[in-house]
């Protein structure tokens, strides 16, 4: 069959915009939709056509190759083989790769996704449901990444039945009210005027089969509850709140499908001494009064142990020492934090009657009172920042 000119399956003019190619393919997407016209060939081809029109036009690469080759330029020979266009689109690639433009409207599958090919005929592929899991995480695990096993309670597919449901090959019949279509028509009223629409069969499920006889394992349900031991792969620098997938991992479906995902909720275990900000750590240090004044050698817990950092003679309350690349590698593997170190100059909150005589005595004896230079800096709050 000679394939048509990609403008004019979709109608529009050579030099239609992106907008206007976008509107003219959902129009036609909606006027040959499977749900419109059940079991018609000529509107899947058409359907079919207008998606292949739409992603060649809709894509700049794509649509200059072909306003310069034609179809001969799409084949994947010419311009560089990228992005070449083969045997068409299957429906499945259609509806994962455009269905948002159309398929608000088609809501009778609702629960359900995708669709077999078996035949040219069209089941309702039934998806198991998702699980979740929470996992608690130090920041050291944080820091570096982390392999987590966990158990998990889940359906899987009976073994007995492969999934089916059933006891045995001959136990399974075409579903008498679909006739083992897997869905029903019914006419509804939309705001395309009149329309059919289908929905899954509600003998079957949607699978086209009815069991006659039931499998013993699962009673007819095609899956087990089982526990299984699956193993998270946490990318360093995850953050509390953050949700990973493992697709697949989920749920399996009710007497064969697709399986669900299963989705990891990302907690953090709080540090006793560190807080986190972003990708940056920060540790609050006191210091005494003579460590501060005669300097000192102290030591920082980091995510990786403790480390020694050198405190200089005169340092003052609110300096903030950065201990590069100490904190938390960023998540998406942009460069690490730092460690903020706070300094605080502790003053005794009680003093002993000797203590106190002493202190007076260092007093008349030292000079204690800011300089011009300290007042300039207190007065301007500058924080100093130091590597
Ligand atoms: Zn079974
Ligand atoms: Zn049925």
């Amino acid at each position: 069959m000679e394939k048509r000119d990609y403008y004019e399956v979709l109608g529009v003019a050579k030099n239609a915009s992106a907008d206007e190619i976008k509107k003219a393919y959902r129009q036609k997407a909606i006027q040959y939709h499977p749900d419109r016209n059940p079991g018609d060939k000529e509107a899947e081809e058409k359907f079919k056509e207008a998606a292949e029109a739409y992603d060649v036009l809709s894509n700049d690469e794509k649509r200059a190759r072909y306003d310069r080759f034609g179809h001969a330029g799409m084949s994947g020979a010419a311009g560089g083989g990228a992005g070449g266009f083969g045997g068409g689109m299957s429906m499945e690639d259609i509806f994962s790769q455009f269905g948002d433009l159309f398929g608000g409207h088609f809501s009778g599958f609702g629960g359900f996704s995708g669709f077999g090919n078996a035949g040219g005929g069209r089941r309702v592929v039934q998806r198991g449901s998702d699980l979740r899991v929470k996992v608690k995480l130090t920041l050291k695990e944080i820091a570096t990444g982390v392999e987590k096993k966990i158990k998990v309670k889940k359906y899987v597919p009976c073994t007995h039945c492969h999934g089916s449901g059933a006891e045995d090959e001959k136990a399974v019949e075409k579903c008498p009210t679909c006739h083992g279509s897997g869905y029903v028509t019914r006419v509804a009223n939309s705001i395309f005027g009149q329309m059919q629409t289908q929905s899954a069969c509600p003998t079957c499920g949607g699978s086209g089969e009815t069991i006659t006889r039931k499998c013993a394992e699962c009673n007819g349900e095609g899956v087990v509850r089982a526990e299984e031991v699956i193993t998270l792969h946490i990318p360093a620098g995850v953050s509390e709140g953050m949700q990973l997938s493992m697709e697949g991992k989920g749920n399996a479906a009710r007497r064969g499908g697709i399986n669900g995902d299963l989705l990891i909720l990302v907690e953090e275990e709080r540090h006793p001494e560190l807080l986190r900000d972003e990708n940056d750590l920060i540790y609050n240090l006191l210091l005494s009064f003579p460590q501060a004044a005669l300097g000192a050698s102290v030591e920082i817990p980091t995510v990786d142990g403790r480390v020694k950092v050198k405190i200089e003679p005169g340092t003052q309350s609110g300096k903030v020492l950065r201990l590069r690349n100490k904190g938390l590698p960023s998540v998406n593997s942009y460069g690490t934090g730092d460690l903020l170190i706070n300094i605080k100059v502790y003053v005794p909150e009680k003093l002993t009657a000797e203590e106190r005589k002493k202190i007076e005595s260092l007093v008349a004896s030292a000079n204690f009172t800011p300089d011009a230079s300290a007042r300039e800096r207190a007065f301007r709050s500058l924080r100093d920042f130091e590597d």
